[in-house]
């Protein structure tokens, strides 16, 4: 990956500017919404290319290979961690793997397209060491009993399953302090909008 930052033309945001491409790390605990405010990005803002992650867990219903995830095997993330091609890699809840293929981020800045990167606080932590000119967004919730309510209501976990994601998130909570800046996630669209305007103000 090229050092320092990437100079283009950017269609997207203003034909005449030449902009950096950047790339945003979003973290924050279990149920805030990441994927949900991910996912307004990528149907409104087309010009922020957003990673897709590998994990070995299995597909929820209505989820699409390829699109929310690359499903794969154990045997397969065994083998992209051995070849190099994870930007980083967590077992997440205790329970799958989940990794950022390198490649296509690296390809996509290298382009001068920014890049979002929507994944858990072990990973930010590594992305931080290989790519520190990236900004870290934490995104929270309003209160914990907020974060609680959410992550039943969504009835995507049984009752163990969510339990230890709740204790997962308590300790997620305590490293706001690492971010670059917070996002409350009031409201998706407001925490949305925010993210894409942290696109266009940062400068690396
Ligand atoms: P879920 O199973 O609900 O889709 O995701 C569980 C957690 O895995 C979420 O906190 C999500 O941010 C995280 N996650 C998704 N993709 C990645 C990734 O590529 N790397 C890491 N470290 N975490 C990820």
């Amino acid at each position: 990956m090229a050092s320092g930052p990437i100079k283009r033309q950017d269609s997207f945001i203003n034909s005449s500017n030449v902009v950096d491409a950047k790339l945003i790390v979003l973290a924050g605990p279990t149920a805030v919404g990441k994927g949900t405010v991910a996912a307004c990005v990528r149907d409104e803002h087309p010009e922020i290319w957003i990673s897709i992650s590998v994990t070995t867990r299995s597909p929820r219903p209505g989820e699409i290979d390829g699109y929310h995830y690359h499903f794969i095997s154990d045997a397969e993330f065994d083998r992209l961690i051995a070849d190099d091609l994870l930007l980083e890699w967590a077992v997440v809840h205790k329970s799958a793997r989940y990794g950022t293929p390198r490649r296509p981020v690296e390809e996509q800045l290298a382009s001068g397209r920014s890049a979002l990167l929507e994944i858990d606080l072990q990973g930010a932590r590594q992305v931080r060491q290989h790519m520190p000119e990236a900004y870290f967004v934490f995104l929270a919730p309003p209160s914990f009993e907020e974060l609680e309510r959410r992550l039943v209501g969504r009835g995507t976990e049984d009752a163990a399953e969510r339990e230890r994601r709740l204790e997962t998130a308590r300790a997620e909570l305590a490293a706001e302090s690492e971010f670059d800046t917070t996002i409350v996630n009031t409201e998706v669209h407001a925490a949305c909008q925010e993210l894409v305007t942290l696109f266009g103000n940062h400068r690396n």
